[in-house]
């Protein structure tokens, strides 16, 4: 079984029924809706094909809505495109005229107050850069410092701190709105700086609300990263934009900081961006990209995902079974050992008001060592909101976590979660014939014998909020 989960984004070369069959079929645990681009109604049929199509080949896909976030946008350049040389001059100013060689227009009406002289701008994902050298009225006034070809309707990077756009925008809580609607799993907020930006979607908590991912891309996440992880349900390590506000030396680090700060407040994390990205041309990975995955991997993320390599690529089902295949052989070098001793220490001081959450941070840890001694083959977790699972994952446990919740949505966030096979399954009228009924499926779908020695984690009763008790079971 495959521990590490697999994310992939939803695009013009993947929409279709087939390919979301097959995409499914080859590992895609969680599909990912961009709404950066394109009309509501397009999405929310992708939405539709998506949950088809799990349903079709009889799994459970989580879906993570993607929202756009204050992004600026240029007016669109001229057919073909333009090329900007190194040095060249360029206007920026905001307004609705075409964008072209020497002026770019872009969205953001506060463009020129916001935008400081000495700044760095980029197009796209930073292919061409430019400096700020001086700024009147209505123009700020730069230099390309990096030129290459750009075409269509770019955004543009400016610094995240200038910006006085507030996330979520109104266009990002009418899309959140709509897909909570629909019943969406995940959704994805864009340029977050604080907690309070998280907080601000407004939504119910999970499973009945939606698993609300940060991502993290900008300076003011990094240094706010304790209070984001409190107010989120999962973090992505958002590579392409972070690599745009800070050197690109940085990343690799900054990637291992977030993951390793994500275990210790038990969230999952997704690790985001060219992880395969030759592969939106090209049939096989490079070398690097091959070891960039597998580090992520080592690094301790919950999740990898695919951006064009699924969206626009040649091959988007090629892309996730060659993503599988790369986790599943860096799952299997995995240091559990060096891992659980990580995440001792990193789990640092834990909350003591809240008595559940103590609990359930305790029973779990408890439970991946008595699994360990005892030879487990699983730890079977009956969990009705999904956070004693992912308590346990932090752990990294070597054997799979059976996961079982009356409740869909939160079988469906599970997809998410390292390690974890979660199953929807209702409760019985005792948690006996609950457990009862879980070890039943585990023997069906996970391949469990009669007389296989499990770790059972649940509530002592059923209205029990916190993971209170351990048992040693043996598979009947
Ligand atoms: P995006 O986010 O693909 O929506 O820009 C991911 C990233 O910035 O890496
Ligand atoms: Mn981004």
């Amino acid at each position: 079984m495959r521990r590490t989960k697999i994310v992939a984004t939803i695009g013009p070369a993947s929409d279709d029924p087939g390919t979301l069959q097959k995409m499914i079929a080859a590992g895609m645990d969680v599909a990912r809706i961009g709404l950066a681009h394109g009309k509501l109604e397009e999405h929310l049929e992708k939405y539709r094909n998506i949950r088809a199509a799990a349903a079709a080949v009889g799994t459970n896909v989580g879906i993570l809505a993607d929202l756009p976030g204050p992004k600026v946008r240029c007016a669109p350049f001229p057919e073909g495109g333009v090329i900007f040389e190194d040095g060249a001059p360029v206007v920026f100013t905001a307004g609705e005229a075409k964008s072209s060689i020497g002026v770019i227009s872009t969205d953001y009406e506060r463009l020129v107050s916001d935008v400081e002289v000495g700044d760095g701008l980029a197009l796209g994902d930073g292919n061409v850069t430019f400096v700020v050298e001086s700024k009147d009225g209505t123009n700020l006034n730069a230099r390309v410092l990096r030129g290459s070809r750009v075409q269509g309707r770019p955004g543009l990077q400016v610094p995240s701190d200038r910006l006085q756009i507030t996330t979520p925008t109104a266009e990002d809580v009418r899309f959140a709105d709509a897909f909570i609607e629909a019943g969406v799993d995940m959704v994805a907020l864009s340029f977050v700086r604080s907690a309070h930006d998280v907080r601000s979607l407004g939504v119910e908590p999970p499973p009945r609300g939606p698993l609300v991912v940060a991502k993290i891309e900008t300076r003011a996440a990094v240094e706010n990263l304790e209070g984001i992880i409190a107010a989120s349900g999962a973090v992505m390590v958002a590579r392409g934009d972070l690599g745009v506000d800070y050197p690109i030396s940085e990343l690799p680090h900054l990637q291992k900081h977030i993951i390793r700060r994500c275990i210790a407040g038990g969230l999952p994390v997704i690790t985001a961006t060219q992880m395969l990205e030759s592969m939106v041309y090209s049939p096989t990975p490079t070398r690097a990209e091959a070891s960039d995955v597998a580090n992520a991997v080592f690094d301790g993320t919950s999740s990898v995902m695919l951006s064009g390599e699924t969206a626009i690529g040649v091959d988007p089902v090629n892309a996730v079974s060659t993503m599988a295949e790369i986790t599943a052989r860096a799952d299997i070098e995995f240091d559990h050992d060096d891992w659980a001793e990580q995440v001792h220490k990193l789990r640092g001081a834990r909350p003591t008001h809240d008595l559940g959450a103590v609990t359930t941070d305790a029973m779990t840890m408890a439970a991946v060592r008595v699994a360990d001694q005892v030879g487990a083959a699983a730890i079977v977790c009956l969990s009705r909101t999904g956070y004693t699972v992912r308590s346990v994952s932090r752990f990294r446990p070597r054997v799979p976590i059976l996961a079982y919740s009356p409740d869909e949505r939160a079988v469906r966030q599970l997809a998410l979660s390292w390690g974890s096979a979660a199953s929807a399954q209702p409760d019985l009228a005792t948690v006996r014939e609950t457990i009862a009924a879980a070890l039943q499926s585990s023997k069906q779908h996970y391949g469990l014998h009669s007389g296989d020695r499990v770790v059972v984690i649940s509530g002592h009763a059923m209205a029990a909020r916190a993971t209170d008790t351990i048992q040693v079971m043996s598979v009947p």
